[in-house]
């Protein structure tokens, strides 16, 4: 395929609850991390990222889109009227309102991590394979003490 825009040799979803922007229920929402990535374009490599967490997830490969499903059935494509564009989006599971990665990606959501005691409120649920996306990414600190704890960095 060749609107994918990021490689990574392994990754995993990290997940946590939060409180739906709509209803106010808790709902569990999913990141998807990488250990590190590599950006590229038809010409070749572009840039290569430490630990990072995708975002506006476009598209993923068959094998990453079946793990994404299965393990995480309220990540699914939806439309964000805010940001304009079809991507993998968080959903709540009491009213199904789209939880903008915006939002669950701020300062506010429960991926935004200051120490390393914080981690124990993420899940983590390894993939056994490579990922392939059409995707942005963010990078932060947190990011590589997932690598450190789960041995995920290769
Ligand atoms: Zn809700």
């Amino acid at each position: 395929m060749t609107d994918f825009n990021l490689k990574a040799p392994s990754f995993a979803l990290l997940q946590a609850s939060m409180a739906c922007w709509k209803c106010g229920s808790g709902t569990l929402v999913t990141a998807i991390w990488v250990p590190r990535l590599t950006e590229f374009d038809e010409e070749g490599e572009l840039e290569v990222a430490d630990a990072a967490v995708l975002q506006y997830v476009e598209s993923l490969d068959a094998a990453a889109e079946a793990f994404v499903v299965q393990a995480a059935p309220l990540l699914r494509i939806g439309r964000s009227q805010t940001a304009g564009v079809n991507y993998w989006a968080n959903h709540c599971s009491h009213c199904d309102a789209l939880q903008g990665d915006h939002f669950v990606m701020g300062v506010n959501g429960p991926f935004f991590l200051q120490s390393r005691d914080e981690l124990a409120s993420l899940t983590v649920h390894p993939a056994g394979s490579g990922l392939r996306a059409s995707a942005g990414y963010s990078e932060s600190g947190w990011m590589s003490w997932v690598s450190r704890m789960f041995g995920e960095s290769q």
